[in-house]
């Protein structure tokens, strides 16, 4: 565009008049005729002090929780993976051999024990646990050459309140075990061809040879019953499930068959803890470990989430805000609160799982369900799935004395703390939305009404922190109007009761119709 002298500085007076406009109507928050913006009123300086005057305040800790933590006993762990080991192996095969029950060894006599287990916690609190075991019979695969019987034990501690009962909490470890042949130097994995099962591992069908899992995974058998035992000593107003798999060295069979059926009969199960190689690693020499931290894995994108819901996460940048995650932060919230007598922490690891490998949480996380993985802070491959033998001045075997009890029983504490926070807390707000109309720094929330006793705490951290920053108490209000810009910030909700116990957080969904974004065409 050209302009002659005249009509430029008629342009330029225009403009000038336009921008001077703008910046009242920016810095005059009644011009937008909402009532909050009153509350935005502060300049941009005094908003960020006053969000860095709203830290997020600690879990207080229940007296009722903390006592259970501090029952758990390493002993009693210990106790528990010593009688699992005594198994020989419990390679989830051996249910189809009935020689090794008569001699008191393998998977059936193993799993009859810990159902014993669960029912001796039980008779000490007056029969307040459902001791179930559930069958199937899973068909072929990579590692089972023919159909084989396998059973999930489990026991279920009913919440008190009827309504509250209907939200589960569970916790699981796999009792199963397996040791493997390893590959020779140079040797190639085998491969399956298109369409069969891939070749089975000789030494994946080796009933007979001693395949301990003291850590792989008598260490999550035990914290899931060490939990049973102490949380049954109580009453929570949730429902909290304990549970041991088998098959999880087979592909993830006996939780994958457990979350199905949660799936299908529409359980509330708001997260899985799955404890999975929690012995700590007491490998002689190896100075490289904290024995003060356990890794807590969480999935970024849901694994379960359809291509629309992959769409929208990408759009909003929700990667680091999975219901897994915010298990996880949920447990780390309960670490700060818990476990510094302990001088223990959980430690997040925004990753599924390691490299290449899996666990039970996943069943879960395929379902649909929130679920995380408790692993030990740094492993030893020597001592999972290896056959027990001395090679070269190495020692190899999954055997309790590489596994550091007192260790186990921190992580059983952890555990036990976060199954009976959730299982104490109040339902999270539900329909927490986002205003995504209004543009500009400030972001409006809205939410259902809470129940009476209840109030809501917003939170909100800066999209490169892993954890909440800010908490704002905003009582039981349905909506509050923070000062700072949704495309900043994550931001996010949770209830909490008169005691102070805690709700998940809960992400807010965009209120409206959402608008089509041009790079995703
Ligand atoms: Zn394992």
């Amino acid at each position: 565009m050209r302009l002659n002298s005249h009509r430029r500085l008629k342009f330029v007076s225009l403009m000038f008049v336009a921008v001077t406009l703008v910046a009242q109507t920016a810095s005059t928050p009644q011009a937008t005729g909402k009532p909050e913006a009153k509350a935005n009123a502060p300049s941009r300086g005094a908003a960020a002090r006053s969000a860095s005057a709203e830290p997020v305040p600690r879990m207080p800790v229940d007296p009722q929780i903390a006592a259970a933590i501090r029952e758990i006993s390493a002993a009693r762990i210990r106790a528990i993976i010593e009688k699992l080991v005594s198994f020989n192996s419990r390679n989830s095969l051996g249910s189809g051999d009935p020689t090794l029950k008569e001699k008191g060894q393998g998977v059936v006599a193993a799993r009859e024990w810990i159902k014993s287990e669960f029912e001796r916690y039980s008779a000490e609190c007056g029969g307040c646990l459902e001791v179930h075991v559930d069958s199937f019979i899973q068909p072929p695969g990579e590692r089972i050459p023919k159909p084989t019987e396998m059973t999930n034990v489990y026991a279920v501690l009913r919440g008190s309140d009827p309504d509250a009962a209907k939200r589960m909490v569970l916790v699981t470890g796999h009792y199963d075990t397996i040791v493997l042949t390893p590959l020779k130097p140079g040797e190639e994995p085998p491969l399956s061809e298109p369409g069969k099962p891939a070749p089975v591992n000789p030494g994946s069908v080796d009933l007979i040879a001693q395949a301990p899992g003291a850590n792989d995974d008598g260490s999550g058998t035990a914290v899931s019953l060490e939990c049973a035992r102490v949380l049954s000593k109580h009453r929570f107003p949730g429902t909290i499930i304990f549970l041991t798999v088998p098959g999880e060295e087979q592909g993830l069979n006996g939780s994958l068959h457990f979350a199905r059926m949660a799936k299908q009969e529409g359980w509330n199960l708001i997260a899985a803890l799955n404890n999975d190689i929690v012995g700590g690693n007491r490998t002689p020499g190896d100075t490289g470990r904290n024995p003060r931290r356990v890794r807590v894995f969480s999935e970024g994108l849901p694994l379960a989430a359809d291509t629309a819901e992959i769409r929208r996460i990408r759009r909003y940048g929700w990667e680091n805000d999975s219901p897994s995650r915010q298990v996880a932060r949920y447990i780390s919230d309960v670490g700060r609160a818990y476990l510094p007598k302990f001088r223990f922490m959980p430690e997040m690891i925004f990753r599924a799982d390691r490299f290449g490998r899996g666990g039970d949480h996943t069943s879960f996380n395929r379902e649909g369900f929130a679920a995380v993985r408790l692993t030990e802070d740094r492993e030893d491959l020597n001592h999972q799935h290896q056959y027990v033998r001395t090679e070269n001045g190495i020692e190899y075997g999954d055997l309790p004395k590489f596994v550091d009890f007192d260790y186990t029983a921190n992580v059983a504490r952890v555990n036990a703390a976060t199954l009976a926070s959730l299982a104490s807390g109040p339902p999270p707000p539900a329909n927490v939305r986002i205003n995504m109309r209004a543009p500009g720094n400030s972001t409006t929330l809205t939410w259902d009404a809470v129940p009476e006793g209840v109030s809501v705490e917003v939170l909100w951290r800066l999209t490169t922190a892993p954890d909440w920053q800010h908490a704002r108490n905003v009582g039981r209000e349905t909506r509050a109007v923070v000062d700072e810009s949704k495309d900043n910030v994550m931001f996010a909700v949770r209830a909490v009761d008169k005691n102070g116990h805690r709700s998940l957080a809960v992400i807010p969904r965009p209120s409206g119709r959402e608008r089509r974004v041009t790079y995703e065409e």
